[in-house]
């Protein structure tokens, strides 16, 4: 999934998604009712983007293969990108389609919303080609500029409905001579790219145009950086991007025991209207969306951390429910708290266990996504998974993350516990990896309480699950952190408020809900407005949050202005400074901690287990 900044979801301001979108036009009916296409075989595709498609911000794609028999031909694209749990409709982005076989044209039309219907009438090999816009700054869209352009093959790449996706495919690029070209998909020696399944033809997004790119041995495998624009991330910067990606791959590999890739590429696109960072995995590439602003925010190559581990956590070891995936329809998993939260607990754990970060540091991230829970309304982690799909607004949206990220921690101190510090959440993740994905399948529920039973020397979880993944009752960190040598302080601070939860996409930070009575909500602050600057503060200021109310000053009931672009007209909100009271969680070290919770707090920041 889009991983969104963290500093956002920690201050101030809960629930921020990515850009809303438009609901589904195919849902599980539609499916259900899916036709079949005739068979087809020698599938290659050709993506065309060159100087002109750049300045139309579109990619020409053309699809070739052959057929055998006169049977229609359905050929569809894909509703959504496996990692966004959004449905996108990628067929509206398409347009001047046609069919054709050498020169005669074929007559074609639509059997669903986004599926093609082709009538062969005698052909053997047909070509279908179209233009798809590439004008959304979204990693799971394609996004053009005069001499870039990021193409995901969700976006561009049909498939015949109805027929197995394990089909082997060549794509072929054509671009300006001088230009580069990205992507995790292997290349032939001709210079085509080719994919064994469809699964990972669509997994592997390019970069095609002029940008920076590098590589790197990290765990004995090549991992490449593309950056775009060319220039945005050189000099120290890249240097420490480099340096925290040799710190945190080693020991997420050490948690699985092996590195899955033969290569791996990280793409970034740095864009100045972008608020805060958002990635999207595959299994052996990321790309990651930056504001430029943001650049040298320590939540960037967490991020990239999150997206790496997801190489292991999603991309393989996967529930069942996703495994395999379906392009047509939503995709809803109870699961995401462990797919994507524990993917976000790794993030923190490898950042530490490599040195990127200090244990302070950790501790700092555990109770900032511990604040980030107490301050929503108390939801399920199955619930929030299943319901990430409708973006919801009650600023409960993401809490799968930190609220599945605190799960993780969690059940890792309780595993080091039953078991003495001879097992860890790593063993549970590990045998799992072993035992579902490299067996060919997804894990059931059975299967990762099973684990974590077994690592756990036999304890139950069948309470813990009741109670915290399929409940809703807060966590009892008084009785779980000092397990791990450490304490939960609580500090209560008076502290300014808008009362909004925000949106960043394209056009800026949206806002997406508004709190009643709140600051914003008595100034007239509406839904769909993009917040532009507070008390003279711009919103694309990396410390925003604080700043603003720094700026504001004075007591409550001083005058307070609100910026917002509404409908393209920039107008000035009055309001007034309000405060709120907020309780905060701090993280310490139990100066009281047994000489057990120290062996398992050490175990936990290095990836160690041990004896007593
Ligand atoms: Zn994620």
């Amino acid at each position: 999934m889009p991983r969104l900044a963290p500093i956002f979801l920690a201050i101030a301001i809960p629930g921020l998604a990515a850009s809303q979108r438009g609901p589904s036009s195919c849902g599980v009916a539609c499916a259900a009712a899916s036709a079949r296409s005739a068979a087809i075989g020698d599938v290659r595709y050709r993506l065309e983007f060159d100087a002109a498609h750049g300045v139309s911000r579109a990619v020409g794609v053309q699809m070739t293969f052959t057929v055998r028999s006169d049977d229609a031909v359905l050929l569809s694209l894909p509703a959504w990108t496996p990692g966004a749990y959004e449905i996108s409709d990628y067929a509206r982005n398409v347009s001047g389609f046609s069919a054709a076989s050498s020169a005669r044209a074929l007559r074609w039309d639509k059997s669903d919303p986004d599926t093609w219907r082709i009538y062969p009438d005698g052909a053997r090999e047909i070509t279908v080609r179209f233009e798809s816009r590439a004008d959304s700054l979204d990693n799971a869209f394609n996004w053009a500029e005069d001499e870039f352009a990021l193409v995901n093959g969700t976006n561009v790449f049909l498939y015949p409905e109805g027929q197995p996706f394990e089909f082997p495919a060549t794509v072929t690029v054509r671009a300006e001579p001088t230009w580069r070209i990205v992507t995790g998909l292997t290349r032939a020696a001709d210079g085509s790219y080719t994919a064994p399944t469809y699964h990972e033809l669509v997994d592997a997004p390019f970069f095609i145009g002029r940008f920076d790119l590098d590589s790197a041995l990290i765990a004995g495998k090549w991992m490449r950086l593309a950056t775009y624009p060319a220039g945005s991330e050189t000099g120290t910067r890249r240097a420490a991007l480099w340096d925290a990606l040799q710190k945190s791959v080693p020991p997420q590999a050490a948690v699985f025991g092996e590195v899955p890739w033969s290569a791996y590429t990280v793409m970034q696109i740095a864009d100045s209207t972008f608020r805060g960072m958002s990635a999207l995995e595959h299994q052996n590439s990321n790309v990651g969306v930056v504001g430029t602003p943001f650049l040298d925010e320590s939540f960037v190559p967490s991020v990239y951390a999150h997206e790496i581990f997801h190489a292991y956590n999603v991309k393989r070891l996967r529930p069942a429910d996703l495994w395999p995936y379906r392009y047509d329809a939503r995709q809803p998993t109870p699961w995401l708290w462990m797919s994507e939260g524990i993917t976000d607990y790794y993030a923190d754990l490898v950042m530490v266990r490599g040195g990127a970060i200090t244990p302070a540091d950790f501790r700092g991230l555990t109770h900032g996504k511990i604040d980030h829970v107490a301050q929503l309304p108390p939801v399920a982690l199955e619930d929030a998974s299943l319901q990430t799909w409708l973006r919801m607004r009650d600023g409960t949206q993401d809490i799968y993350y930190d609220k599945g990220s605190l799960a993780g921690l969690a059940l890792d101190i309780l595993i080091r516990d039953a078991s003495d510090n001879a097992a860890s959440l790593d063993d549970v993740m590990r045998g799992l990896y072993r035992t579902a994905y490299q067996a060919g399948r997804g894990f059931t529920a059975d299967e990762w309480w099973g684990a974590v039973s077994r690592a756990a020397g036999g304890v139950s979880f069948a309470d813990f699950a009741a109670r915290y993944v399929h409940g809703r009752e807060p966590y009892p960190w008084d009785l779980w952190l000092p397990k791990a040598g450490w304490r939960l302080v609580t500090d209560t601070l008076i502290e300014a408020r808008l009362g909004v939860v925000l949106a960043p996409d394209s056009t800026g930070l949206v806002v997406s809900a508004v709190d009643p009575r709140s600051v914003a909500d008595v100034a007239g602050v509406r839904v769909g407005d993009v917040l532009e600057k507070v008390a003279g503060v711009p919103a694309s200021d990396p410390a925003f949050f604080r700043k603003w109310s720094q700026q504001a000053g004075g007591a409550a009931g001083a005058p307070l202005d609100i910026e917002v672009r509404r409908s393209g007209k920039l107008i000035t909100l009055h309001g007034e400074l309000r405060f709120v009271t907020l309780i905060h969680a701090r993280v310490e070290d139990d100066a009281a901690a047994t000489s057990k919770a120290q062996r398992i707090r050490h175990g936990i920041l290095t990836g160690t287990v041990s004896a007593p």
